[in-house]
């Protein structure tokens, strides 16, 4: 561990707007059981124990559950049925019996079960990193040290991490948590997505970050990236004013996005649930962009029916009124898996079947869900459009619409994340009424580069000149059918590549609800003129630094000065 005293600036990647400052809450790093353990001397007690440990670990995530929102509601709950899995229990007691202490027994059980998860491949092989954390939470127990993760505090903190796994995200008290900063992570993984939908500021891929001491004061621009550890009181003060002065320059803003000619862009809420959804409702809007339904059913063991469905979708439209909100249908695989709808294990699930492909194995599921949006669409009147996840071909495209249509809905849109999608844009959405660019995707499918992997953002970085020239792609396919095309990946959010995104034709822009604000604020300054010529600008460039750089320059100075 560093000790840090002086001042010092750090830089990361900021993934969620604003800045903050308090002390560092570090996140407690896993507990391992002791080499030197000795074997079990009364093996029944030992058991009890050890019984015990795994239970408390269930008590302790349920509880953490009934005060967390839906997404993570579902994903607790799920982890608390690890706890109390009998199986676990049972194989700590086959260690017992081969000499183990406590501690190693769960270790050595967990294990085990993890090994058997990781062969099983694709939804189970994605718990393991859950099993793992009930696994050292129960060894935590049973020794009697804290528990792994997020530890109680009282006091507003800056939550450190080498990484957060999107459920202890998820489970963050807004209320108490002012920053987030950790030392792995990228720019599309679930944490920050997470971070920016809750509206805290986060930089992630800060070097060191888990060196910092607990109670350390740091300041953190969740836009620039940048921390300081220690800061100067001036450096408190100077981020102080900042905030004022965005916060005012905000302030004055309100209404549809529109550029300073009048060009419409529509501000749109990417949501993950019903408590998303009354909160986005309540704000200036123009609806939602993206509803990410897996989000809703993350920990559900069996596929959720009609009726269920029916009701949750109620919920997330009523907010909204007559405004539109754009629904995806199940983006299940992958980084997503939904145990209902597990095809078994893949090499490469990122490229396997997920999203749209699977609807296509599981057509009953895609149509459970379909019907369930059209019920409630009526029931609400809201102005409900569908989308497809990870389409491809001008088939698959094709395919959902008429699947679509006969269950009733109006409008059927396709995402445009996957370049041979985005290459063919005309003929695709010849298909549909609508496209919407899923940035984050299509990023990671350009650049051949896991979304997950956090080592790998520079080539993830939005601003890549071949991800930019991918977008105007599919935008110009878009313009020669009249398609609309928006965009609903993390770039709808940065008001620099909204601009961008204006200038190459697209017609909304959504994203964290928190990030509006600021992308409104960046189109009422620029003519869509000038948009277009920073498009072109940022197209010209031959990296992603030059045109981050050349956007940088052609932007008004009452933006930049904001960021
Ligand atoms: C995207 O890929 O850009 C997108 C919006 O979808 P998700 O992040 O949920 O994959
Ligand atoms: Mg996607």
């Amino acid at each position: 561990m560093t000790e840090v005293t002086a001042t010092e600036t750090r830089q990361g990647i900021g993934v969620s707007p604003g800045s903050a400052y308090g002390p560092v809450v570090q996140v407690s790093p896993p507990v391992r059981p002791p080499a030197d353990e000795p074997p079990a001397q009364d093996r029944e007690a030992a058991l009890t124990d050890v019984k015990a440990a795994f239970e408390s670990v269930a008590v302790a995530l349920e509880g953490k559950a009934r005060h967390a929102d839906d997404t993570a509601q579902q994903i607790l709950k799920a982890t608390a049925l690890i706890a109390r899995d009998k199986g676990l229990v049972k194989a700590a007691g086959k260690q017992l019996d081969a000499g183990r202490g406590r501690a190693n027994a769960i270790a050595n059980a967990v294990e085990e079960y993890c090994a058997q998860f990781e062969a099983l491949g694709g939804y189970f092989a994605e718990r393991v990193t859950d099993l793992r954390d009930v696994g050292s939470r129960a060894v935590a127990a049973v020794l009697g040290v804290p528990a792994p993760g997020v530890p109680d505090f009282t006091e507003p903190s800056v939550i450190v991490a080498e990484d957060l796994a999107p459920a202890e995200t998820a489970t963050l008290d807004r209320a108490l948590v002012v920053g987030i900063v950790t030392q792995e992570g990228g720019r599309t993984s679930h944490t920050a997505i997470l971070a920016a939908q809750m509206g805290i500021p986060a930089v992630v891929q800060l070097k060191g970050a888990t060196g910092i001491p607990a109670g350390t004061f740091v300041a953190l621009d969740g836009d620039s990236g940048e921390v300081t550890i220690n800061p100067d009181p001036s450096i408190v003060e100077e981020q102080k004013q900042r905030r004022d002065k965005r916060a005012a320059a905000l302030a004055g803003t309100s209404g549809p996005g529109t550029t300073r000619d009048g060009h419409h862009v529509a501000l749109l809420a990417n949501i993950g649930g019903v408590k998303d959804a009354e909160e986005a409702g309540a704000l200036d809007l123009e609806g939602v962009g993206l509803f990410r339904t897996e989000f809703v059913f993350l920990s559900a063991d069996k596929a959720p029916t009609v009726e269920e469905q029916t009701e949750i979708y109620r919920k997330v439209m009523a907010p909204f009124g007559d405004r539109r909100v754009v629904v995806r249908t199940l983006d299940a695989g992958a980084d997503k898996p939904l145990a209902f709808a597990d095809l078994g294990p893949e090499e490469n699930p990122a490229l396997g079947r997920r999203g749209l492909r699977l609807s296509a194995e599981r057509p009953e599921l895609l149509d459970a869900q379909l019907e369930a949006l059209s019920i409630a669409a009526k029931v609400t009147g809201a102005d409900v459009r569908v989308m497809a996840p990870m389409v491809a071909t001008v088939e698959e495209a094709a395919w959902f619409a008429r699947r679509v249509r006969e269950n009733g809905l109006p409008k059927g849109g396709v995402m445009i994340e996957v370049p041979a999608a985005a290459l063919r844009s005309a003929h695709v959405l010849a298909e549909v009424e609508f496209g919407s660019i899923g940035t984050n995707d299509l990023a990671q499918y350009t650049m051949a580069a896991d979304r997950m992997q956090g080592e790998l953002s520079d080539l993830l970085d939005p601003w890549q000149p071949a991800v930019l020239d991918v977008v105007a792609a599919a935008c110009e396919g878009a313009a020669s059918t009249g398609r609309p095309m928006g965009v609903c990946g993390e770039s709808a959010g940065d008001p620099l590549l909204a601009l961008v995104l204006t200038g190459l034709g697209v017609s909304s822009l959504s994203m964290a609800p928190s990030k509006v604000p600021v992308v409104r604020l960046a189109l009422s300054l620029h003519s869509l003129p000038e948009c277009q010529g920073i498009a072109a600008a940022a197209r010209a460039a031959a990296t992603a630094r030059e045109a981050l750089e050349a956007v940088r320059e052609l932007a008004r100075d009452e933006l930049t000065d904001l960021l």
